[in-house]
């Protein structure tokens, strides 16, 4: 049995280092839209995540925009901001999203790290590509459902949190 216990939890994608990245081996970030970069409802990350952002950038992270958003316009906004590449109906945590991501940065699974907020999504999918799970602590708030989603990913949070 398979139980998808993400790698590291952080409380919102800001506290992912650099310095992190480099001693996990991780090279480039799949990057998780709503709940991670921004609110699910928010047209643009804040400029805290702006500004982490362009320091990932300038540390030569590679990053890519992997969203199951519906909406192309809404990916491809952030990914222009970001200056990335992106896919949106990605349909995490199915396979095909992060092999064709990692195609087109040109890296292993190995060296890449999916960053999200969802167990079932983003988690699992990055599992089952072999890649490095980071989880983030939702942007969201206010959805009526997520404390059901919450109670149900509790026992795969358990000891998982950022030292
Ligand atoms: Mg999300």
């Amino acid at each position: 049995m398979f139980f998808p216990f993400p790698d590291k939890i952080f409380d919102d994608v800001t506290c992912i280092r650099p310095e992190f990245l480099r001693q996990a081996g991780i090279r480039g970030l799949l990057l998780d839209i709503d709940g991670t970069l921004a609110q699910t409802r928010q047209p643009e990350p804040s400029p805290a995540v702006d500004a982490w952002l362009a320091e990932m950038r300038r540390s030569g992270v590679a990053l890519y925009i992997l969203s199951n958003n519906k909406s192309p316009e809404r990916t491809r906004a952030f990914a222009e901001r970001i200056g990335c590449g992106w896919r949106h109906r990605s349909h995490k945590p199915g396979r095909k999203g992060f092999a064709a991501a990692a195609r087109e940065l040109g890296l292993a699974p190995r060296e890449l790290a999916i960053v999200g907020d969802q167990i079932y999504t983003d988690v699992l999918g990055g599992m089952r590509a072999g890649m490095h799970t980071l989880m983030v602590q939702s942007t969201d708030t206010y959805l009526w459902y997520f404390p059901l989603r919450r109670l149900a990913e509790l026992p795969f949070r358990r000891e998982r949190r950022a030292g």
